[in-house]
């Protein structure tokens, strides 16, 4: 495996749960998306208009609570997946209704969303005290949050004590013929049957040697961490305001993290920039001004691997055998990466995938490369 982000990580420990022989190597290159992430686990809340995508997202999210425990039950329990619900913020009480009733509408279908109800700008700063007042909102009770950091950690650690090896080091694929048969890791060969790429923004410049042309591009995202000690932020629920791409979510350790720019056409590079902090400071305290005397703990950046749509790029690639793609998660890869990862590994090793893969094809409206 080629990576070892959320998604890496994922497959790397399905993989080794199904008893494959496993090598996940990794170059541990700045902007990598997994360690910059959020955290948000809320599908149901996203505007996205692709059935594809939702069926997808929400898979995802319905099988969190069964790996977060997997991992707790192997002692590998990072405790920061926890289903703290999110308040979509509206305007008023009409928009927070209207918010309600869209969420409500997907609810018999997805019975994982839970608790939905409007909740008066009094209840709603009672869960989030840090919140400016008279700002009603719809209360979703299935959502989440995650340090993306730790559960790839804990995985990565999971898919060792099966016998995975990890191998830091830029990979390049190595080819014979029409088949991809290993890597090599800064210049040290490693053979395989399959190579799963789940390299993220880095994705097409690996494949590009083959002459395999797939669309992912980085797109920068910049976030912060607010330090609110001693406040028990344990509980928070994660804070979407309507109609914003912004967001504020919390952790245990009164941390609240406010984001993020969502920086299209950004390329590789990833300084924090003025612009940057001052978009998500300002859309932060705009929603939650009681943020304002929190100390800047942290920034970080990443690059979301953003495919020529929103859904991701996933499975085998035509033409090329020996290779399987796992990439393109975009804004929600923390919630969808495990499934991808899981997903990838059961391609790899010749399962009939649980998902129809067929929407998310790698090469999908491009020419098959010549093998
Ligand atoms: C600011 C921000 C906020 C986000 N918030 C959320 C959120 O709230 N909820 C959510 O669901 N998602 C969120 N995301 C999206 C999510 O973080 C990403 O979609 C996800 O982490 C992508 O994981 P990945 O494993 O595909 O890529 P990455 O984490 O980027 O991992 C790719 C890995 O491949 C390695 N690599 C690349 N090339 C090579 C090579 N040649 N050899 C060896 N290794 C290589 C890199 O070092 C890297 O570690 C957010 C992203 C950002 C940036």
């Amino acid at each position: 495996m080629v990576g070892a982000g959320i998604v890496g990580a994922s497959c790397a420990y399905a993989a080794s749960r199904a008893g494959a022989q496993v090598v996940l190597t990794d170059a541990a290159i700045a902007g990598r998306a997994t360690a910059a992430g959020a955290g948000i686990i809320c599908p149901w809340s996203s505007h996205v208009d692709d059935a594809a995508w939702y069926g997808f997202a929400c898979a995802a999210a319905r099988r969190y609570p069964a790996l977060a425990a997997e991992l707790a039950g192997a002692g590998l329990g990072d405790g920061s997946y926890r289903q703290v619900g999110a308040l979509i913020v509206a305007g008023d009480e009409d928009e927070a209704g209207r918010e309600c009733e869209r969420v409500l509408a997907m609810r018999a279908a997805e019975p994982e969303i839970g608790e939905v109800r409007v909740l008066s700008a009094g209840q709603a700063r009672a869960l989030f005290p840090p919140l400016r007042p008279g700002a009603p909102a719809a209360y979703i009770g299935g959502a989440a949050r995650v340090d993306g950091r730790l559960i790839t950690s804990a995985l990565i650690e999971a898919a060792r004590r099966r016998g995975a090896r990890f191998l830091a080091g830029r990979a390049a694929l190595t080819r014979r013929g029409g088949r991809v048969v290993g890597v090599e890791v800064d210049g040290q060969p490693v053979d395989g049957d399959v190579v799963v790429v789940a390299a993220g923004a880095w994705t097409e410049a690996l494949l590009a040697p083959l002459g395999v042309t797939l669309v992912v591009r980085p797109q920068r995202g910049q976030i912060v961490h607010l330090s609110l000690a001693p406040a028990d932020t344990s509980r928070w629920p994660v804070i979407l305001p309507a109609g914003s791409g912004h967001y504020l979510l919390a952790f245990d350790d009164s941390r609240v993290v406010v984001g993020a720019t969502r920086e299209t056409g950004s390329g590789f590079d990833v300084r924090i920039t003025a612009g940057g902090l001052h978009e998500v400071l300002a859309r932060a305290l705009a929603v939650a001004p009681g943020l304002a005397a929190g100390t800047v703990q942290d920034t970080r950046v990443g690059l979301r691997p953003a495919g020529p749509d929103v859904r991701p790029l996933l499975g085998p690639v035509r033409g090329v055998a020996g290779l399987v793609v796992a990439t393109g998660l975009g804004a929600s890869g923390l919630t969808t990466g495990p499934l991808a990862g899981a997903l990838a590994a059961q391609v790899a090793l010749g399962v009939t995938p649980d998902l129809d893969l067929a929407p998310f094809d790698p090469l999908r409206s491009r020419p098959s490369p010549v093998g």
